[in-house]
């Protein structure tokens, strides 16, 4: 198991297996591709150089310049690279993977920045604005885009299997970074009692992702998204209350 397979089980069980056994390829998404490049212009030059030579075509238009979307990660990386504090948190190791277990399950997690002589990790998320209200049916209350994203959860599961390798429980920090111009930013930390619920949601929702996957179960089907749209056959009607369910 890995975060990005929870979150993406989370969304739709249904898609995610068939992603899983390669019936189902979500279209390329820019965000992603832009979060990709940002991390890649942190890690290292060598980084950056090979990402954009590698997606050369997603990144420059016709005309040899950079799509809108990069040059604005291009103004979020200058903000980044000018603050030392910002510079400060990003020290470390970059990419590591790490392996352990959780209620029974293997989980392997990479970990964008390190810091052992510190004891913490950080990672670098861009956002649209910082203080953007969400609404979270898991939480049942409006939240930030960091409970939003699952950046909690993420936390909490990098810092167990950190632990598990090193013994010490690392303090976890998010850099924030907005897509606004100029860009926003700023330095997160998590209060610890959030990880208590997190720990609880995937001990509570682990089990079912596990048996779809051993093809012990039927995987469910969140009918909304684009797998379920595009492999949907009906079989009656419902009472139209449950349209905004
Ligand atoms: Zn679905």
């Amino acid at each position: 198991m890995s975060v990005s397979q929870f979150k993406s089980a989370m969304e739709c069980e249904a898609r995610m297996i068939a992603e899983l056994k390669g019936e189902f390829t979500r279209p390329q998404s820019t965000a992603l591709l832009v979060g990709s490049y940002l991390h890649a212009a942190i890690e290292s030059d060598e980084a950056f150089n090979r990402f954009v030579e590698e997606n050369h075509k997603w990144i420059f238009g016709s005309r040899g310049a950079k799509y809108k979307d990069f040059e604005k990660a291009d103004d979020m990386i200058t903000t980044i690279k000018n603050d030392r504090f910002c510079q400060f948190a990003l020290q470390g190791e970059k990419e590591v993977i790490y392996t352990g277990e959780l209620f029974g399950v293997p989980w392997k997690i990479k970990v964008d920045n390190i810091n052992h002589e510190k004891c913490y990790f950080s990672d670098l998320k861009s956002t649209q604005e910082l203080r953007k209200r969400y609404w979270s049916e898991k939480y049942s209350t409006w939240v930030s885009f960091v409970q939003a994203y699952d950046y909690v959860l993420q936390m909490w599961v990098y810092r167990e299997i950190i632990y598990q390798n090193t013994g010490r429980y690392y303090e976890p920090y998010i850099l924030a970074v907005t897509k606004e111009n100029p860009p926003d930013k700023a330095g997160l930390h998590f209060d610890h009692s959030r990880f208590d619920f997190e720990r609880e949601y995937v001990q509570q929702m682990l089990p079912s992702i596990i048996e779809a996957k051993q093809g012990k179960k039927e995987p469910h089907r969140c009918e909304k998204c684009e797998y379920c749209r595009s492999t949907k056959v009906l079989k009656g009607t419902f009472e139209i209350e449950f349209l905004l369910d």
